[in-house]
């Protein structure tokens, strides 16, 4: 499938990714971080940018920034459209692939908060820290550790770099927020220092 190339209006002001669940989990604690993140993107003025579902946190998150008045960037590709059930009240841009999905998120980013979600949400944040490991940016990468969701995920690279295969400079890719309020803070923080070690 072609698509035309997708036109984005321009935003000025500060853009915060949101990757998170297409599920809403089975802690109602997670729907209700998700919305409070993106009423305090729309309250900070800052553009959300996520994967433009309705479903989920991603749609819990999409419909409090919009609703609160916020700038909001759904980007979805063409055949999950119906799946995630694309949340059109907002600014939407529909492409071919997930890679093309996952490029434009981080194009079109400043910062990005990583909260509870599954696979997916993995595979993002993932390939998001991997291109910071080799220094190709710079963007603070905020992981909300609701209940400690994410400590699986930060043990597992701890052993790699344990085990020499990680180095330990790439445990400063990323920081921990236990709250909304923190992690809003930290997606706030200008760009960090380069971290490539080829080790
Ligand atoms: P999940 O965390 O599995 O609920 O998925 C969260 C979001 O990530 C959903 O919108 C998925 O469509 C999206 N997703 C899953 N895999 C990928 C991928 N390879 N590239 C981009 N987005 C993805």
């Amino acid at each position: 499938m072609t698509l035309p190339p997708a036109t984005i209006a321009p935003f000025e002001g500060r853009s915060v990714c949101l990757f998170c669940g297409a599920s809403e989990g089975n802690d109602p604690a997670f729907v209700r971080a998700a919305a409070a993140v993106g009423q305090a993107t729309a309250e900070q003025g800052w553009r959300l940018v996520y994967g433009g579902g309705g479903v989920g946190l991603m749609g819990a998150a999409a419909r409090a920034a919009h609703g609160a008045g916020g700038r909001v960037l759904g980007i979805m590709p063409a055949f999950l459209r119906s799946r995630e059930r694309l949340f059109d009240d907002v600014e939407t841009v529909v492409v071919t692939s997930m890679h093309e999905r996952k490029q434009l998120m981080y194009d079109q980013s400043d910062a990005f908060i990583v909260a509870p979600g599954g696979v997916g949400t993995l595979e993002e944040v993932v390939e998001l820290l991997s291109w910071k490991r080799l220094d190709l940016h710079h963007k603070p990468v905020v992981f909300l550790n609701l209940d400690g969701f994410w400590n699986g995920f930060f043990d597992l690279i701890r052993h790699s770099v344990s085990q020499g295969m990680t180095p330990s400079a790439f445990l400063d890719a990323w920081t921990v927020a236990e709250t909304v309020e923190d992690a809003i803070q930290q997606a706030g923080v200008a760009a960090e220092a380069a971290i490539y070690d080829p080790r």
